[in-house]
């Protein structure tokens, strides 16, 4: 088997019908992967699954609100139950409150901390049984330059994201002996809805983005393709409990 080759293997991505969700399933589809497809919003869910189906792989759509234990459970059972197994587990979803912490509602904080750090954990532990049975697996998480940064309009998303590092250690040292990698991916400023809002909701951001990302530009969800389908295959077996950047060299400009 190729280092890179997916055929056989069946993924789930949270958060995968659009943005870095969708350009990391559309690199999984592309190396064979099955994948399964799972948001809120079926009508999006449903166009990306067409989409990745047109890559020749089998696909699922399933309904998931992920800030839900009971759901992130039947989400990994509908997995299984559609395509066969479980082998990659790509936990993408995530949303942003923008404002001052002391303009935050608790009930604001909740929402984000729960969104894009409790559902990693309620996703990450719903998987590991299948992914044990089975004899290993992969999960990737989703942080951020923010897992690094700090930022004034983003207090809870920092926190949310330098835990979902922290988790993905924990989850790594814990899990090696049952042959599970998990990994973090850390975006640069990639183009989708979410930074679309931001854009409008933080003056400046366009080009301070151009300015401080040695590359000149902003990414596209088609640049999460290759670190998803790195992660997700037996060419990183012995990378564990790593966050790699991907970045276009943000993090490591001044
Ligand atoms: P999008 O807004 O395009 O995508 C977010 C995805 O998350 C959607 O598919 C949405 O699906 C899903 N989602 C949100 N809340 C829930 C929920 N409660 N239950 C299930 N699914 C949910 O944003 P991005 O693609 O930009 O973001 C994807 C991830 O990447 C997030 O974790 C984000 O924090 C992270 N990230 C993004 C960066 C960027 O520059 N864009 C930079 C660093 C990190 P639906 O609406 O169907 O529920």
């Amino acid at each position: 088997m190729s280092l890179f080759d997916l055929k056989g293997r069946v993924a789930l991505v949270t958060g995968g019908n659009g943005g870095i969700g969708l350009g990391m399933a559309r690199g999984l589809a592309g190396a064979g992967a099955a994948v399964a497809v799972a948001g809120r919003n079926r009508a999006k869910s449903e166009a990306a699954a067409a989409e990745l189906a047109g890559l020749g792989v089998k696909t699922a759509v399933i309904e998931v609100d992920v800030t839900d234990e009971a759901q992130c459970n039947r989400m990994v059972e509908e997995t299984v139950a559609q395509l066969g197994r479980l082998d990659i587990l790509v936990a993408n979803a995530g949303i942003n409150i923008r404002k001052a912490p002391q303009e935050y509602e608790l009930a604001e904080w909740r929402q984000v901390i729960d969104t894009n750090l409790t559902s990693v954990f309620a996703c990450a532990q719903a998987a590991y049984p299948v992914m044990k049975a089975a004899g290993g697996g992969k999960i990737v998480t989703i942080g951020s330059m923010l897992s690094i940064f700090g930022a004034a309009f983003a207090a809870a998303y920092g926190a949310s994201k330098g835990g979902v590092v922290q988790l993905t250690r924990a989850l790594a040292t814990s899990w090696a002996k049952d042959n599970i990698q998990v990994n973090a991916v850390l975006p640069g400023w990639i183009d989708t809805d979410l930074t679309r809002a931001a854009r409008e909701q933080v003056r400046g951001l366009n080009s301070l983005v151009l300015m401080r990302t040695p590359v000149g530009r902003w990414g596209v969800p088609e640049d999460m393709a290759g670190i998803a389908v790195f992660l997700a295959s037996p060419a990183s077996d012995f990378i564990t409990g790593t966050a790699i950047p991907v970045d276009g060299g943000y993090s490591v400009q001044v």
